[in-house]
């Protein structure tokens, strides 16, 4: 017997209609100190509306979007879906190669450029022949804009524009919440990029598994601060569970600079900002020069967030960075950290090392450890080590045009890459990704366990332990370092420091010193540079 509910559909477009009933008040600050409310926005999303259709954009169709974290990329992240076309967000920090293959593999109709990345993807434009229209987000640095009749100004398009005056959720039937609203493309360190395609019902339960209290917990009081970009994986989802929420936003644009981000926390007295573990490590030497009273919540995720990094925080302002495990495939956020109650009388040792984990699954989001070999699945007893695999309803069940792909398993799980113990308690600890595992003499080698060692020294801001091929051992850690500024520790001493850490056969033969090390596309560290770099991948 069937239930007698409503069938009514998740859709964006009541993400929208609901901000602007509700918040239309709530406002959106952008790097430039712009001040817009919800109100305003939805407006300019009403004119984009109708601006898509008098530009012939078909509904289903991809709309790129190249831009850094504002009011306008908010207004897309909005008016596309809600008109049922597809937003596509690029990485603005793609190669030429790249950046030309996704857009091509998308077939993006249009894509809306800030002004200050239009020299980055601009050259590119000949060889994009499905691009009709190139339109300019004036945001970011004044360039010149070539003229050509390709390029059109969005903030004209918008002005000039009658606004929609319906119902944009109205438009949706319960078939329709499945229609694909965003679309991402990983990182393709291991093969193309694959895209990931979101449906309107897929966001929106991410969208309520964050929001839910004991989990990231957006709320009406909040005032949030993705400094994640809005292309990697939709910005972890703050954007749309703050407009949800009611909270407002806070959108810093495309730079990371530290000083300009802990302007805007302490201006905007922001509670809630999420960023990778590498832009915390830049922010980190100046926190203590900022009021960031109003901070409740700082959210770390896209690879592991050592302790000791997330220690620095806590000490500062009184609030640790809260580790979360995710992917471009699960929406992206599978897994929230932090202590809960059966943590209160634990020792501050043991306190740390729960804090350290990335977290039990949302809910909605079920999660497994298979052996490796057998794709048997493993106890929860925190010891086994196996392949974590994942299913869920914000869970990417295939690639946008791949076909049968070995990323899934045959009962329909995502098998993610990553390796990790699950214990009793549902906690996950990522161990390493399957190919940054060090093999040696027979032995695995975590080159994530081995890095949270290193980053423990005072002196180590950034570090990335590699394999290099031994002739005795098959494989042995080498660990490249920067250190912060006037920072003096040598090989020798970082040694020493993390004896009493690891088994003595996982010391790394070498410490690299380097002033930086490199970053992938999101910011992350990368491994694959630091191995072509040395010529040992
Ligand atoms: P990319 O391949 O560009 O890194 P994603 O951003 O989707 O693409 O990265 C997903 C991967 O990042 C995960 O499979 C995992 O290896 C790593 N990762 C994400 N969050 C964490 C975390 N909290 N701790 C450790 N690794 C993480």
């Amino acid at each position: 017997m069937d239930g007698l509910m409503q069938p009514r559909p998740l859709t964006i477009a009541h993400i929208l209609e609901r901000a602007e009933r509700l918040f239309a008040h709530k406002d959106v600050v952008t790097a430039s100190a712009e001040r817009l409310t919800y109100a305003e926005v939805a407006g300019h999303v009403r004119c984009l509306a109708t601006a898509l259709d008098s530009l012939g954009v078909p509904a289903g169709a991809r709309v790129g979007t190249f831009a850094g974290n504002s009011r306008r990329h908010l207004e897309l992240y909005l008016g596309v879906p809600a008109t049922k076309r597809v937003l596509h967000s690029i990485n603005i920090r793609l190669s030429a190669e790249h950046l030309e293959y996704i857009v091509t593999h998308a077939e993006d109709d249009v894509v809306f450029v800030d002004r200050g990345l239009l020299p980055r993807i601009w050259p590119s434009a000949d060889r994009l022949p499905c691009v009709r229209h190139w339109v300019v987000l004036p945001d970011g640095t004044d360039t010149a804009i070539p003229a050509d009749p390709r390029i059109l100004d969005y903030d004209e398009l918008i002005s000039t524009a009658a606004p929609f005056e319906g119902s944009f959720e109205g438009a949706f039937s319960l078939a329709d919440e499945n229609l694909a609203s965003g679309l991402c493309y990983t990182s393709g360190t291991t093969g193309p990029p694959k895209g990931v395609l979101y449906s309107h019902r897929s966001t929106v339960l991410h969208c309520l598994g964050t929001l839910a209290a004991g989990l990231i917990g957006l709320c009406e009081s909040d005032v949030v601060l993705p400094i994640v970009p809005m292309f990697h994986a939709n910005a972890w989802g703050l954007p749309y569970g703050a407009m949800m929420a009611g909270a407002s936003l806070v959108l810093p644009g495309a730079s990371a600079d530290p000083a300009h981000l802990l302007g805007l926390m302490e201006a905007e007295r922001v509670t809630v900002a999420g960023a990778v573990p590498t832009v915390w490590t830049g922010l980190a030497p100046l926190v203590r020069d900022h009021d960031l009273s109003a901070t409740r919540f700082l959210l770390g995720g896209g690879s592991a967030v050592p302790s000791a990094l997330s220690e620095t925080y806590r000490a500062a302002i009184g609030v640790p960075i809260t580790h979360s495990w995710g992917m471009t495939e699960i929406s992206p956020v599978g897994t929230i950290g932090g202590t809960r109650t059966q943590h209160r009388d634990a020792s501050a040792a043991e306190q740390l090392g729960v804090r350290a984990a990335q977290g039990q699954p949302l809910p909605l989001v079920n999660v497994r450890i298979v052996d490796v070999e057998t794709g048997e699945e493993l106890p929860r007893d925190g010891n086994a080590v196996g392949e974590l695999q994942v299913a869920g309803p914000w869970v990417a069940g295939g690639y946008f045009r791949v076909d049968a792909d070995g990323s899934f398993t045959a009962d329909g799980w995502l098998r993610t890459g990553d390796l990790a113990t699950l214990d009793a308690e549902g906690y996950l600890r990522l161990v390493d990704r399957m190919k940054d595992l060090i093999k040696s003499g027979g032995e695995w080698i975590s080159s994530v366990e081995l890095e949270a060692a290193i980053a423990s020294h005072p002196d180590v801001v950034e570090v990335a332990v590699i394999a290099r091929p031994d002739p005795r051992w098959m494989e042995r850690p080498v660990a490249y370092v920067a250190l912060r500024e006037g920072g003096a520790a040598t090989a020798e001493e970082l040694l020493a420091h993390i004896t009493p850490m690891v088994a003595k056969w996982w010391l790394p033969d070498e410490f690299v010193f380097r002033a930086t090390l490199p970053k992938t596309g999101t910011g992350k560290l990368s491994k694959i540079a630091l191995r072509d770099a040395a010529r040992i991948a």
